[in-house]
């Protein structure tokens, strides 16, 4: 269906945990979240429902993110299901990657097409800092199962952040010389507990073109400006929902692990979905499409106005 200004809905990104086995300093505070109680969070029939009613309106992709959507138990299930609804042509996710050796064949199985993999450094030290402990080799070998398990193209978000990955903006790059490899910058949003580590450390993404001027002009997809090396089949995206927001083409919407559908990321308007069913659930998940904010308020210096970390919504 299309919204109040006659953009198509057609994208749920689905949060299906609040948790994560990494810590990340511009996503979550540091101490963790608290477990959420069982029954707070949807169950794998309610997300089925869910979907199946965001299909009835039009939604045709589902990406399923987090949290660590790895570190949901029930993961695999809730992917088939996904997969296996009516009008559900694509099942995406999004992940850090650390599991994937456990669980990309399972992945695959159970339907997921393509996985979008969250990497920021290639240094080892600055890994373990800024996700407060992770091993970036767990996660390197994470995007080996990926490719070893079919799962192609795949595309690497890096978030830029300055004085700590701006000098890696070309190796990071040049991970889109790999075949079936596409890499995208993303500019930091100071979002939630976490606001206070973003604040000052905004780059926006023209640092990616001062540093690869040699970059060719590649189109765009609808969320990111699209260049690549001269030769080079893999892209270098930009996302910058900062700089040149993409609010006139966004096509999509999020429903958190806790059942509240978010039409807007920086947004704090959510829509509590818990506990309905058939006509009233397709009526209020229609009613939060249909309402969907014209563009969010979040620019260069401000903070974003969601009413929840980035772990708590699935970025
Ligand atoms: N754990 C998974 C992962 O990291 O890929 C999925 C959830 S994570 C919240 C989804 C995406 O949000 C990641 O690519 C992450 O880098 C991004 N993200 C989190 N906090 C952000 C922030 N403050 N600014 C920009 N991107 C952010
Ligand atoms: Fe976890 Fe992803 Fe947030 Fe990092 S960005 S803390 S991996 S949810």
């Amino acid at each position: 269906m299309t919204d109040q200004f006659g953009r198509e809905i057609s994208y749920l990104r689905l949060s299906v945990t609040d948790l994560c086995n990494l810590r990340c300093a511009y996503c979550m505070p540091a101490e963790g979240v608290a477990k959420k109680r069982h029954a707070e969070i949807l169950s794998v029939e309610e997300i089925g429902e869910l979907v199946s009613a965001a299909a009835a309106l039009g939604v045709r992709k589902v990406r399923l993110t987090g949290g660590e959507p790895l570190v949901r138990r029930g993961i695999v299930d809730i992917c088939k299901a996904v997969a296996q609804t009516q009008g559900i042509i694509e099942t995406c996710m999004t992940t850090n990657a650390v599991l994937l050796p456990d669980f990309a064949a399972q992945l695959r199985g159970a339907g997921v097409s393509r996985l979008n993999i969250s990497l920021d450094t290639l240094n080892p030290e600055r890994y373990c800092a800024l996700t407060r402990g992770g091993d970036l080799a767990s996660a390197l070998r994470g995007i080996d199962a990926a490719r070893e398990y079919g799962f192609a193209p795949i595309k690497i978000n890096a978030v830029l952040i300055d004085g700590f990955n701006t000098d890696e903006i070309r190796e990071l790059a040049s991970l889109s010389r790999l075949a079936d490899t596409h890499v995208r910058f993303i500019e930091l949003m100071p979002i939630g507990d976490s606001a206070d580590f973003s604040g000052g450390k905004y780059v926006s993404d023209g640092a990616v073109l001062r540093a690869m001027p040699e970059l060719e002009p590649r189109g765009s997809d609808g969320v990111a400006r699209l260049y690549g090396f001269p030769g080079a089949s893999g892209t270098v995206g930009l996302i910058s929902p900062i700089s040149s927001h993409f609010c006139p083409s966004c096509n999509r919407v999020r429903i958190t692990s806790d059942g509240q559908l978010k039409p807007c990321l920086h947004s704090a308007d959510e829509i509590s979905l818990r506990g309905l069913h058939g006509a009233a659930l397709l009526d209020a998940m229609r009613a939060g499409f249909f309402g969907k904010p014209r563009r969010h308020a979040l620019d260069t210096g401000k903070i974003s106005a969601a009413a929840r970390n980035m772990n708590a919504i699935g970025g």
